[in-house]
């Protein structure tokens, strides 16, 4: 962790408001993923600007990568690039969930970077418009065991997503 290029030492920063300096840089970080949905091999390129502010830093700029998510009907990883815009607040005292610390004249954005990207990352893609679905001869439907019958559960419509993202196993 030291040395990264992502906890930046900002008392140089501090001494005059609107001082500014930049940070580019592809990073690799650890876990870049909520489930099957990941940021792959955990590699952001970064292209802020940190800037002083009264109230603290502000780091602006976009950070990208390749997201990959399961299809939603066949399953098959779809990879695309994103793109995001950030605006993000540093401050001393920060308030929960709306800016980040300035800890030991220091600013993390690791965890900055994870939260964006997991947040951007797609719910339910499909790898093509037209995706038919499981290939039936790599993926055979298996028959339901006889006495595994049970009356089928009542479902909540707001989770028939999450029901096609289920995996055979
Ligand atoms: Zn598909």
């Amino acid at each position: 962790m030291v040395g990264s290029p992502l906890l930046v030492d900002v008392v140089e920063l501090q001494r005059r408001t609107g001082t500014r300096r930049t940070l580019n840089a592809e990073v690799e970080l650890d876990d870049m993923a909520v489930g099957e949905r990941s940021v792959v091999d955990g590699r952001v390129t970064v292209d802020l600007v940190l800037e002083a502010v009264t109230e603290g830093i502000v780091a602006a700029g976009s950070l990208a990568g390749v997201s990959r998510v399961p299809c939603r009907r066949c399953l098959e990883d779809v990879d695309s690039a994103f793109r995001l815009d950030v605006r993000e607040i540093f401050e001393r005292s920060p308030s929960e969930g709306e800016t980040w610390p300035i800890d030991d004249e220091r600013v993390d954005l690791r965890p900055v970077i994870r939260e964006l990207a997991l947040l951007a990352l797609p719910l339910a893609p499909l790898c093509r418009s037209d995706c038919e679905g499981p290939d039936a001869e790599r993926f055979p439907a298996r028959p339901e065991p006889e006495d595994a019958v049970e009356a089928e559960p009542v479902r909540d419509a707001r989770w028939a997503v999450l029901d096609s993202l289920t995996f055979d196993e």
